[in-house]
């Protein structure tokens, strides 16, 4: 058979999923906690009315209307769900590719903007944060140079970003919105755990999407992103999406994850105190470097140690975090360590300690 996959598809390496069974697993972002029984008993009730022999609404229109509410989004914005926010992003590069349309993110950030670009064979560009005081923010001359001179087609912007956990200035983010005409993409995945949204200025920016997910918020299992944006825009996207993209049993569990909402929200409470007192006991190791966060996971620099050593040892010792020392130059020596359950953050935080005492 000749050979028929694209050399830049046979150039990639596969997005590498560790398998993390019978680990402390503190690597993916996954909020750590379950329901309580009874309300686990309710949604089994409902599931078991769901008709898994029909096609479920195409639209999902229900769900939609109680994201809109829920999660609150402007009532006159338009909303995609994807399988996923990665969906979307697909999406999204799908409804605009061409070989000659740039998409843009800042670098370090989420890695599926830019192989999603190359699975669709679309130049990316990506642009360096500012390492000035060691704080991963945008430097907005050079990324308002790079827009003038690429005339991107879409940019993705991480709020807060992932895999540096900061929310990017205000102003900074609301001066690429507003000298731009490419699309902009606002990538909440976080924002369960932030204190800031773009959600109230999607009537201000007819260029802005709104990216969200359930799955850092606590359903990450049901497979669901959403997006809000304008309905000119969003309408065009939407003749992409595959007809049936969110299943009947993602329907019916998110709808009723988000009437029992303050289930979710003690969570995300819970977590983000939790991160806190992370924060602080990490604070006072000496060596180490920890990076203010607004999501629900930690970024560390070591000084004193290699990363790739310490990562493998605290794997050894069955903590998985994740290793971030060669995902791009300015993460030399970076851990990123999602906060989980208290008892599972004091257990990373020891072996962590006595591991950097020992090697
Ligand atoms: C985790 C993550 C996503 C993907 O979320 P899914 O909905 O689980 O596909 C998107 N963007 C960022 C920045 C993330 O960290």
């Amino acid at each position: 058979m000749k050979d028929w996959i694209r050399p830049e598809i046979k150039a990639l390496t596969a997005y590498h999923v560790p398998d993390a069974s019978g680990y402390i697993k503190l690597d993916a972002m996954e909020n750590p906690y379950s329901w309580p029984q009874d309300l686990i008993n309710k949604w089994l009730e409902l599931l078991g009315d769901a008709s898994l022999n029909r096609y479920p609404d195409p639209s999902a229109k229900q769900l939609k209307a109680k994201i809109q509410t829920r999660l609150d989004l402007p009532g006159d914005s338009e909303i995609i769900l994807g399988n996923g926010s990665d969906e979307l992003i697909q999406l999204i590069l799908m409804a605009v590719s061409g070989k000659d349309r740039v998409v843009m993110s800042v670098e370090p950030s989420f890695v599926m903007y830019k192989m999603i670009a190359s699975f669709l064979d679309m130049p990316y560009v990506g642009v360096p944060l500012s390492n000035k005081h060691d704080q991963f923010e945008i430097d907005l001359e050079l990324m308002l140079d790079k827009i003038n001179q690429h005339q991107p087609a879409v940019i993705f912007i991480a709020y807060p970003n992932n895999p540096t956990g900061n929310l990017f200035s205000e102003p900074s983010v609301d001066k690429i919105l507003s000298s731009t005409d490419a699309i902009v993409v606002i990538d909440e995945a976080y924002f369960a755990f932030a204190d800031k949204s773009y959600a109230n200025k999607l009537s201000k920016y007819e260029n802005l999407i709104v990216m969200r997910t359930v799955s850092k918020m606590g359903l990450a299992g049901l497979r669901l992103g959403y997006m809000a944006g304008s309905k000119s825009l969003l309408d065009e996207m939407d003749k992409v999406r595959l007809p049936y993209n969110i299943n009947i049993l993602t329907q019916l569990s998110t709808e009723f994850a988000l009437e029992h909402k303050s289930v979710l929200d003690q969570q995300t409470e819970q977590i983000k105190q939790d991160r806190e007192k992370l924060a602080k006991e990490l604070k006072m190791i000496d060596g180490v470097k920890v990076y203010p966060s607004d999501a629900n996971f930690i970024l560390l620099r070591l000084f004193e140690h290699d990363a790739d050593e310490v990562f493998a040892s605290l794997k050894e010792q069955n903590i998985l975090i994740k290793n971030l020392s060669h995902a791009d130059a300015s993460l030399k020596n970076c851990l990123r360590v999602t906060v989980g359950k208290a008892e599972e953050n004091m257990l990373f935080l020891s072996v962590f300690k006595s591991t950097l005492t020992r090697l």
